[in-house]
């Protein structure tokens, strides 16, 4: 039988890491087994659902490139996709309940009546969970009176109003959408007791589960949408690159047999399998997940680099038609890990003017003979009769031996006087890019400076 899985996400608010982490953790289970992965909307809660959620978890999924083969948009055999359309389906699942005398009606509501017997979970990621529901079910903890009480277990499945409760609808949509593997948070390892006693009344085999353990701040809390890195549209504006971002999350739960921590799209769906993925809550890291992105970013075609950067680079004010542009961006390779960075590193090439940094003028201006190495340097950058790498190199070179100098003492001077900082590109492409005429006028402009 082929995989299929699902994502089902509530639309009630943003796609967070950890739903999106959940999504590609199913999407790359169905690749890697040849499968199919379907989308599914639970929007059976009208009063939280909303469009605008619905849209920004599609322009997510769409982003990091987790397609669906069937879903909203797309279709399928098994449609409608999203639950609030699914109406029909519930009532005659519910009459199936009805008729093996699995439920009754208390106060408008329907309930479904748990087995009073062992259930046990089989998870491909937690193991064995073994549950009474009625025993479970029978004491709740109020947390009012702060007492425990007298409870009836049996499951709500229909409200008084006429709304279908998740358990039912999940478990119904699972049955009738074919889906082999549930594959979700481990936030819901509880409600998985209740789902398989819906499954076996219902007459159908269960899918196989996999929950996916939880995802914190480095502290150990819970992530909020409020934590940085917490929401999927974010890492868009920041300047992350989908697959950095997949690649990212896939390590929060996941890892290779080897200690390799950068993959492709293609390498993920290759090695992805349930027994790389462990069952301890998993850390989430900013400064980690930047770290990839950064070796991402350096793995990109020219062509790609140019692409991905020019939105980056127009909103800094970087022509990005510029020629310079193709050549400037190969120096921001190893200096930016998002794309964002990346117009900050070549700014200097393109600026008509130097924005000296206080700091870094400091360190010049507090040199011996600062004049001396500032005419030494602009001499003999003037008279180079080539304007290479090389030849500007030599150029340097014989200027710091004119005046007695190591080569390292004129590079400081010349990157401040002529890029405004210390940061940045490397030095001599940046020379290369701006051209001699640019240098000079630059290297006499910081001189008089000085003055
Ligand atoms: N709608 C549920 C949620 O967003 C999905 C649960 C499941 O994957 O079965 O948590």
């Amino acid at each position: 039988m082929s995989v299929r899985t699902r994502f089902a996400p509530s639309p009630t608010g943003f796609l967070h890491i950890g739903g999106a982490r959940t999504a590609l953790y199913n999407w790359l289970y169905a690749k890697h087994h040849g499968g199919q992965f379907i989308l599914r909307v639970e929007d059976t809660d009208a009063e939280r659902s909303t469009a605008e959620s619905m849209q920004v978890i599609l322009d997510g999924l769409q982003w990091l490139g987790l397609d669906w083969d069937e879903g909203p948009g797309v279709g399928g055999d098994f449609g409608p996709y999203n639950q609030s359309e699914r109406g029909e389906i519930y009532d005659r699942y519910l009459a199936k309940l009805e008729a093996g005398g699995y439920v009754y009606e208390d106060d408008g509501a329907i309930r479904f009546r748990v087995p009073d017997r062992t259930i046990t979970v089989n998870d491909l990621v937690c193991g064995e969970v073994s549950v009474n529901l009625k025993e479970q079910g029978s004491r709740r903890y109020n947390t009012e009176t702060k007492q425990e009480e007298e409870a009836n277990p049996d499951i709500v499945i229909k409200r008084p109003n006429g709304g279908y409760i998740f358990h039912f609808v999940n478990v119904v949509d699972d049955i009738e959408m074919g889906i082999t593997h549930v594959i979700r948070g481990e936030d819901h390892l509880s409600n998985t007791p209740k789902h398989l006693a819906l499954f076996e009344a219902l007459g159908a085999t269960p899918p196989t589960f996999a929950h996916i353990p939880l995802n914190l701040n480095p502290n150990g809390t819970k992530m909020s949408k409020r934590d940085q890195g917490a929401l999927i549209h974010e890492y868009q504006e920041s300047g992350f690159l989908p697959d950095a971002v997949n690649n990212y999350m896939a390590l929060l739960g996941w890892s290779a047999k080897d200690d390799r921590e950068i993959f492709s799209m293609a390498e993920l769906k290759d090695l992805f399998d349930f027994d790389g993925v462990n069952n301890s809550n998993s850390k989430f890291d900013y400064d980690k997940c930047k770290w990839v992105n950064g070796e991402h970013l350096r793995h990109l075609s020219n062509g790609e680099l140019q692409e991905l950067a020019g939105p980056f680079l127009s909103r800094s004010g970087i022509p990005a038609a510029d020629d310079r542009v193709p050549a400037a961006l190969q120096l921001t390779r190893e200096r930016a890990q998002l794309l964002s960075e990346i117009p900050a590193v070549i700014a200097t090439i393109f600026e008509s003017e130097v924005s000296y940094d206080d700091a870094a003028v400091a360190k010049v201006t507090g040199q011996d003979d600062i004049q001396n190495k500032l005419s030494a340097l602009t001499a003999g950058l003037a008279n180079s009769s080539g304007w290479d790498e090389v030849e500007i190199k030599a150029a340097i070179s014989a200027a710091a031996e004119g005046i007695g100098v190591k080569m390292g003492a004129l590079m400081l001077p010349c990157r401040v006087g002529v890029m405004g900082s210390t940061s940045g590109a490397d030095l001599v492409p940046v020379l290369v890019l701006l051209g001699q005429p640019e240098v000079i006028r630059r290297l006499k402009g910081f001189s008089a400076l000085l003055d």
